[in-house]
């Protein structure tokens, strides 16, 4: 169970170090326009990511994704907890979609594939990764459900004042480049 060993206990917790993030993002901005994959981990008392190839042919992994299953039994043969599996979306926004649905759901679509294991996806664009979005099942819903939303950078420098209204992350995607801090819109 994440947290069992007395790391971070939660997904919301790992995400809230800006650092780890930003590697979460350069990765996602390097295999961009193509899906980048991940897993989010808490090893001891500290969260971590595991950056993965995109296996998918490459006519395809503009659209999907597909990270070596291995991985996840590696993680926790080494004693880690995988608290998310990590990947982007090109141009299409930080949605779940129907395949991510599906693939993370047994087959019968009634229960989580990976129990306890989330799901983020980030908002990957050509001048950078806005957005993250952070689903978990939900067993009343007997689906997976959105548990939180990341704005991943700054309001661009010089592209607005200081006391101006925070811009949405819509009118930021075309723009922003630079991808820092981070703030918890929705929880
Ligand atoms: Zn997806």
């Amino acid at each position: 169970m994440p947290g069992a060993r007395g790391g971070p206990t939660t997904t919301e917790a790992a995400l809230a170090d800006p650092a780890l993030c930003a590697r979460l993002v350069a990765h996602a901005r390097a295999w961009y326009p193509l899906e980048s994959c991940a897993l989010l981990v808490a090893d001891g008392a500290d969260a971590d990511v595991v950056l993965a190839d995109n296996l998918a042919p490459a006519a395809d992994a503009g659209g999907t994704y597909a990270l070596d299953p291995r991985l996840l039994v590696a993680a926790e043969a080494a004693g880690r907890v995988v608290l998310a599996i990590v990947h982007s979306h090109c141009d299409v926004g930080a949605y779940w979609s129907e395949e991510d649905a599906r693939r993370a759901t047994t087959p019968a679509a009634d229960a989580p594939l990976f129990p306890g294991v989330d799901y983020v996806v980030l908002d990957a664009r050509a001048a950078g990764v806005p957005e993250a979005r952070v689903f978990r099942w939900s067993t009343p819903r007997r689906a997976f459900a959105e548990v939180e939303r990341l704005d991943l950078c700054e309001p661009c420098s010089g592209r607005a004042a200081p006391t101006a209204p925070a811009r949405s992350v819509a009118a930021r995607r075309e723009s922003c480049d630079k991808p820092i801090a981070l703030t918890i819109l929705r929880e």
